[in-house]
């Protein structure tokens, strides 16, 4: 095979350009993603091994070593692991899978992720962080399990191109040999070698070895020294999840947590225990500080990875946790299930049930303890993550309570940036109110001054603000300690209304009024009536008790759903003086332009006090001019 020249697909190169050029002062986490990657493909092999016997006898000893060559100023990060076939190297190498990262990737600005290194590393900068210590890349690379020497020879400079050839290899694994640039010879020094797998890749299961020339004095000839070289093993190989709490240091902790999640920052709480018993497992599991960029993706990868008796089985493991937990980063490792298990045995396995059970409610108990212990840290954990969270409340019946008792809402009587809880909600509850009340909105601003929420506000009811667009499809059926909850934009929200007989006769009265209304406005309004909601705004649009919030059915139009808007009911105020003007211009004259007018407008401003606009904002506009001009003249 003669070379074949690639390019690299569009969205590598930006990539490359930004871990190049701005990751600069991060630049020695190169070492921990290429042995990262080793390490990944040894645990494939492995696993593969347990079924292939092939690859078993073909390996020997799993291994990770470290080849520093002073003389051509190389470093080659060398494994035994799985190996890549052409394919799969101009593929791995060449694109990025993932479609999340690169959309976000168009988002990005150099700039930006220069002052937040964490932006990108998000994403894992993997295999690509070697540029920013190398001119050139070289990966010869043979799969394992397939017969024959033929390996393939990746290269490239990161100039938009790179090279494929066939060559040939002894044995199966991936050599990455970096040619460094001219300033990053120190990583060619033993004890910087040493220092950064120290720090970065001490956990690693595989052994990560290097050879190193030690000064010894000769028996035979006293005093006479005399070099050896010896390969020696640098990382201590613990798995850190089965290692004891009290010989873990928190930067320990903490840099397993990145190496697991590509996270620049902290984790905000470590869960780490043993389950003793007839299953037995240990749990590492991580609660992030910030969000994954791409958690609303739909290829996100869920779960922690599960292995077997220190044996990697699978990178995520969707079993072991709700699909609402899936910020959650980790390691559980079984002593019971067996080694082959697969994704259909995973599916309907009892242990598997019993440990996503466990770890579950340990994630809950500490979310629970840290809103208790250290309030502050939860409402930042809870501005990232809580949208996520809450997806539990309706996917997850049997612990909704629990779940409800983690969420946190602004409203009418919290400060701006300041949250209740439900529980806090309940307490404050007034004695005859039977619900819980809340408003759905795009912000805090969009809602607080709603009209719906004028007599809540006269008689001292608080509403809670729901500002994420899952908010209403999910506490609409939502009940807490036994109070429903109520959307106070639904028709069925009343307040204890005093003067009830008396708004009834009026409606009477005011009845051929309604129905001309309804009349004008017929292909939205399904009725029209008087409100016990409104003091001070003249009139606002309620739904039915079955229908779509309006904030909801906005969003859902606004990501391009094509579905017919429910016809709403108006609702207007019995005390108000532009509704019994409306009334006497119709009983001057139940058809003149004028009413027709009013009839429009008071129309639009229910639509604009909602947070919509006018149907037609042109002719609303023309309209309120027309009326204006006319009021001035007098
Ligand atoms: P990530 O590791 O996050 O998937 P990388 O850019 O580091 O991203 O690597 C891309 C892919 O290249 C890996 O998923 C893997 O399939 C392949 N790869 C990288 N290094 C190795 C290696 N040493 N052995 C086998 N495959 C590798």
């Amino acid at each position: 095979m003669s070379v074949e020249n690639l390019e690299f697909k569009t969205e590598v190169n930006q990539l490359l350009n930004l871990v190049i050029h701005s990751l600069y002062s991060h630049k020695e986490i190169f070492l921990r993603e290429l042995i990262s990657n080793a390490s990944d493909a040894i645990d494939k092999a492995r696993y593969e091994a347990l079924t292939n016997s092939d690859i078993a006898e073909k390996t020997g000893e799993f291994r990770i070593k470290i080849i520093p060559n002073k003389n051509d100023a190389t470093l080659t990060i060398s494994d035994n692991g799985i190996g890549m076939t052409k394919d799969e190297a101009i593929m791995e190498l060449g694109t990025i899978a993932h479609s999340g990262t690169m959309e976000f990737l168009k988002l990005l600005k150099s700039r930006e992720v220069k002052d937040n290194p964490e932006l990108i590393g998000q994403f894992g900068v993997g295999f690509y962080s070697s540029f920013m210590v190398s001119d050139k890349v070289i990966v010869i690379t043979r799969k394992a399990g397939v017969a024959g020497k033929s390996a393939i020879r990746w290269e490239s400079e990161a100039k938009g191109t790179f090279t494929v050839d066939e060559v040939e290899k002894e044995t199966p694994g991936t050599d990455v040999i970096l040619h460094l640039k001219s300033d990053d010879k120190k990583y060619l020094e033993e004890w910087e070698i040493r220092q950064l797998i120290r720090k970065y890749s001490d956990y690693i299961d595989h052994p990560i070895v290097m050879d190193v020339e030690h000064e010894k004095e000769s028996t035979v000839d006293k005093g006479k020294k005399y070099k050896e070289v010896t390969e020696e093993t640098l990382n201590s190989r613990k798995a850190i999840w089965l290692k004891d709490k009290s010989d873990i240091t928190s930067g320990e902790y903490n840099e397993f947590y990145k190496h697991l999640s590509h996270d620049f920052k902290d984790p905000a709480r470590i869960v780490h225990y043993k389950a003793e018993g007839t299953n037995e497992f240990s749990a590492l599991l991580y609660i992030p500080s910030i969000s994954p960029f791409d958690i609303f993706y739909q290829d996100f990868k869920t779960g922690p990875s599960l292995y077997v008796r220190r044996v990697q089985i699978m990178d995520h493991c969707e079993e072991l946790l709700p699909r609402y937990l899936r910020f959650i980063k980790g390691v559980i490792d079984s002593s019971d299930l067996p080694l082959n298990v697969s994704r259909e045995i995973l599916q309907n396995n009892r242990q598997v049930e019993v440990i996503n059970k466990s770890i579950t409610k340990k994630i809950l108990d500490t979310l629970a303890d840290m809103k208790t212990s250290d309030f502050d840290a939860y409402v930042s954990f809870y501005k990232e993550l809580g949208k996520v969270l809450k997806e539990g409340v309706h996917f997850d019946f049997a612990r909704r309570e629990t779940i409800l008792d983690l969420l946190l809402f602004e409203s009418t009587t919290t400060e701006p940036d300041k949250y209740t809880s439900l529980n806090d909600y309940v307490g404050r509850m007034k004695e005859n109110q039977e619900d819980i009340y809340y408003i759905a909105g795009a912000s805090r601003d969009e809602v607080k001054m709603s009209p719906y929420l004028e007599t809540f506000r006269d008689k001292g009811y608080e509403v809670l603000f729901m500002l994420d667009e899952i908010d209403d499809l999910i506490f609409a059926q939502v009940t807490y300690k036994g109070k429903p909850m109520k959307s106070v934009i639904r028709g069925d929200v009343s307040l204890d209304d005093t003067n009830k007989e008396e708004k009834a006769k009026k409606g009477e009265e005011y009845k051929q009024l309604f129905d001309l209304v309804r009349d004008r406005l017929k292909d939205d309004v399904k009725e029209v009536r008087f409100s016990g909601r409104l003091t001070d705004s003249p009139c606002c649009l309620v739904a039915d008790d079955n229908a779509l919030d309006p904030h909801m059915e906005r969003m859902l139009k606004s990501m391009g759903k094509d579905m017919p808007s429910a016809k709403r009911i108006l609702e207007v105020n019995p005390t108000h003086p532009l509704i019994e003007s409306m009334y006497a211009l119709y009983n001057e004259n139940a058809t003149s332009k004028k009413l027709n007018d009013y009839i429009d407008l008071l129309y639009g401003q229910a639509l604009l006090l909602e947070g919509g606009k006018p149907k037609d904002p042109a002719a609303f506009s023309r309209t309120v001019t027309g009326l204006m001009l006319e009021g001035a003249k007098r």
